[in-house]
């Protein structure tokens, strides 16, 4: 390759499709063990930064996370207001809960991932992500299944992030992306309560999992809205999921955001403003087409079947 010089020994190669492969060179692995639930690896890479990678598949990177976790959080507070109870399921990296935390109308946040061994390595060499969060009384921490805590739980919750690891058939979540799951999520929301979940990628090969997503959530919440934000580490633009009890209202006036962020966060924010979330939700006709003509539903008996594989190798 001519002008080109190749710096790595060791690539994380992550499967984007049965044809196309995205390499990470690393500089370093910082951890790496097979967990009770996955194979977990923490590297340092060349351009990104530091990475989390769950069963090959790449979770989140120092490098640009921002661009992952701001467009989560922030569009279902502000579509809720002014939540107090938060509830976040998955979110092992903990820089969704230092997202949540930022508001300051936030009394209780409570973070559920079935993973000990991810969070407690996440928290021991991605400070960058977490930023001591667990320090913030605000915040609990529950080693446990979203499934479970869905079934016990007696709050109810003002905005329920679901942050889950896509849902390869191998891996801990496939169950969390089902009719059965986002209606026991409904179930705990409070009268006003709004929730969004991380909803996979939509480059055009990979978006199915996004428009059922869409349609299976629409089987259980009336009013659904699509957005995206490009996070150039996973290959393609990110699809999440906003809906709520009541219809949620997406198209304001970026001013008006803007003063709600500037009111009720301590601010600190990378990517987001009211311009920047206004034009997340004006999605491409490809899409909205898609959207608007999907029927399909994920259900327990028929689980979305999300290909994903990689590796670790020289
Ligand atoms: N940004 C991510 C992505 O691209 O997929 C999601 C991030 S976060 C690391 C995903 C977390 O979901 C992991 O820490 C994993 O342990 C957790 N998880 C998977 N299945 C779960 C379950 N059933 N209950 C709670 N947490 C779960």
């Amino acid at each position: 390759m001519p002008g080109a010089e190749v710096r790595a020994d060791v690539w994380i190669s992550e499967y984007i499709t049965p044809w196309d492969i995205y390499q990470h060179g690393v500089n370093r692995i910082l951890a790496s063990k097979r967990t009770t639930f996955q194979e977990m690896q923490i590297v340092e890479t060349g351009a990104y930064g530091k990475a989390l990678v769950l069963d090959g598949k790449w979770q989140s990177c120092t490098g640009d996370e921002f661009l992952y976790h701001e467009p989560l959080v922030h569009p279902a507070m502000i579509a809720h207001g002014s939540p107090k109870r938060v509830l976040i399921l998955g979110g092992g990296e903990g820089a969704t809960a230092r997202e949540v935390l930022r508001w300051s109308c936030v009394e209780r946040a409570v973070m559920v991932d079935i993973d000990g061994e991810v969070v407690a390595a996440c928290r021991e060499h991605l400070p960058e992500m977490h930023q001591n969060v667990y320090d913030d009384a605000r915040l609990e921490l529950v080693i446990g299944d979203a499934l479970d805590v869905l079934d016990t739980t007696r709050d109810r919750w003002d905005v329920v992030i679901s942050d889950l690891a896509d849902p390869i058939e191998e891996g801990p979540s496939f169950r969390l992306f089902t009719r059965e799951y986002f209606g026991q999520v409904r179930g705990v929301l409070a009268p006003r309560g709004v929730f969004v979940v991380q909803a996979g990628p939509l480059s055009p090969p990979e978006m199915a999992l996004h428009v059922r997503l869409a349609s299976t959530v629409r089987a259980v919440f009336a009013d659904v809205h699509s957005y995206w934000s490009y996070v150039p580490s996973y290959a393609a633009p990110w699809g999440f999921l906003l809906t709520g009890i009541e219809p949620v209202d997406v198209h304001r006036d970026p001013r008006q955001i803007d003063q709600i962020l500037g009111e009720r966060t301590r601010g600190g924010l990378r990517m987001l403003d009211g311009v920047a979330m206004v034009g997340m939700f004006h999605l491409p006709a490809h899409i909205r087409r898609a959207l608007a003509a999907e029927t399909q539903v994920y259900t327990l008996a028929e689980p979305p079947k999300f290909f994903g594989k990689g590796q670790m190798g020289s």
